[in-house]
């Protein structure tokens, strides 16, 4: 009999959390659990699940006008927030009791407290104090907002998904995929939206023609995107109106300011310190390729981590982790060639390398590119571009790149995905039949490089 309590005791009930916790019980491990919010983490609760729903919700507008091209009469439309947050929030209780069930059916004993190590071994939960053999830390991030004054009058995305109205102006700041998905979301709602971001263009990181398209439908659509520009104070008046004041000193009222200026690690009463958890300044826990911490028994998955963070990469982390540990085939996780989406309006997806990055890494690059009207709009008139991008390596054909905006680019990437992570070459794309008519279609027919 182990002198632990537990196998394994998992420190965050989110999605790297909970699929490491169900795999490792899979195997026979005697697994615990503890979650101070609500089962089913950043993701579920307040993040992928939740902006999406109201990312459908925001495209309804224009499916209204679009019908117009295609015969419809389209009577009056009206759209009501309250309704909108109720329904989605039934729809996260719902996935919330999904999780729970998951656990318990696994075998997985939960802790709804707050964990606080104290050795490497020992976890504090609320009076009780648990031992395990094993821990993993996978408690996530949190929004992180500048330090200037009046910042306590504005939101995140955690608030965001709670107000009580619809607000009539908002300002989002930010340029990464938190500020890009809300900006879309309000505009589609109706806000009149004001996208602050410091620097020259949106979607620092991402293609630089990704970004450069994405601002220019964003603009077409109403979104009015401030470049190079800092809010350096928000003041709040009897009204509830916020005024912001920009570095150049011009201000600009709203009703709601967002913040989306990245995450930061959850460690804060987590006993890194007592443990003897090894910490960057931030937060950051730096594990290796097995997840594991710098001591032996401790490892850590997801946000908290700041690998890549995505949902499914903490999926990916936590089950590899339980697998190791718990199933007897160690497996490291591979980073390379994630996917990724952000859902704007309209959408952007991508896998592999920016041309930028792939120039530095594969040399030589044939670079095929396409920009067009997608079908739908030829009736509905509307001035919306896709944009598709191929970087392939010259010397070997291998595909290293995929950058796709516009209508449907998530699920069309998600498909091409499996050929670039296996390291298909543009032969094998040109030798693949395509679907017509589909906008996918055209990544298989690209044959002229526009640079090579
Ligand atoms: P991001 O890192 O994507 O973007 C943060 C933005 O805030 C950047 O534009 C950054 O500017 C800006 N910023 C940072 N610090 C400051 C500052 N002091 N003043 C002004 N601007 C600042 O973070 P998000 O919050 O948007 O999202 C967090 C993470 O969550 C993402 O990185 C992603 O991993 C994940 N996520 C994934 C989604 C998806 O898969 N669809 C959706 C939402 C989130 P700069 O670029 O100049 O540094």
């Amino acid at each position: 009999m182990s002198k632990f309590d537990f196998d394994l005791f998992v420190i965050g009930a989110g999605s790297g959390g909970v699929r490491a916790a169900r795999i490792a019980a899979g195997h026979g491990a005697r697994v615990g659990i503890c979650e101070s919010s609500r089962v089913g983490g950043t993701c579920v609760i307040r993040g992928c699940v939740p902006k999406k729903l109201l990312s459908y919700a925001s495209h309804f507008a224009e499916e209204f006008e679009d019908a117009k091209g295609y015969g419809w009469e389209v009577g009056e439309t009206r759209f009501s927030w309250p309704r909108l947050i109720e329904n989605k929030n039934r729809e996260i209780d719902r996935l919330n009791q999904v999780y729970l069930r998951l656990l318990d059916d696994s075998g997985v004993t939960l802790f709804p407290v707050h964990g606080t190590l104290l050795d490497s071994h020992q976890v504090q939960l609320g009076e009780d104090i648990i031992s395990a053999e094993k821990i993993l830390i996978a408690t996530g991030g949190h929004p992180w907002v500048p330090d200037i004054p009046g910042a306590e009058h504005s939101i995140t995305s955690d608030e965001a998904f709670h107000l009580e109205s619809l607000p009539g102006r908002v300002i989002v700041v930010g340029g990464g995929f938190i500020a890009c998905e809300f900006a879309g979301i309000f505009n589609g709602l109706g806000s009149e939206v004001v996208q602050a971001y410091r620097g020259d263009q949106i979607l620092r990181s991402f293609d630089q023609d990704v970004r450069d398209t994405l601002a220019g439908e964003m603009e077409k659509k109403g979104i009015e995107i401030r470049l190079k520009t800092n809010i350096t104070e928000l003041t709040r008046h009897a009204d509830g109106q916020i005024t912001a004041r920009f570095e150049d000193g011009s201000e600009l009222q709203a009703d709601t300011v967002m913040y989306a200026t990245g995450r930061v690690p959850n460690v804060r009463s987590l006993g890194l310190h007592a443990a003897g958890v090894h910490a960057l300044p931030g937060g950051t826990i730096p594990v290796d390729e097995y997840s594991r911490t710098n001591l032996p028994n401790i490892f850590a998955v997801g946000d908290v981590t700041n690998r890549v963070n995505l949902t499914p990469v903490a999926l990916m982390e936590g089950h590899a982790f339980a697998d190791s540990e718990f199933g007897g085939n160690p497996r490291p996780v591979n980073h390379d060639f994630i996917p990724s989406a952000v859902f704007s309006h309209p959408p952007v997806s991508t896998v592999g390398y920016t041309e930028e990055e792939a120039a530095v890494h594969y040399g030589k690059l044939d670079i095929y590119k396409s920009v067009f009207t997608p079908m739908k709009h030829t009736l509905s008139g509307r001035e919306e571009k896709t944009m598709m991008k191929l970087l392939v390596q010259a010397s070997s054909g291998k595909v290293v790149g995929m950058h796709v905006v516009g209508m449907d680019a998530p699920e069309i990437v998600q498909g091409f995905a499996v050929a670039i992570k296996s390291g298909l070459t543009k032969q094998q794309f040109d030798d693949t039949t395509g679907i017509h008519p589909t906008a996918a279609e055209e990544l298989v027919t690209m044959r002229l490089p526009v640079q090579g």
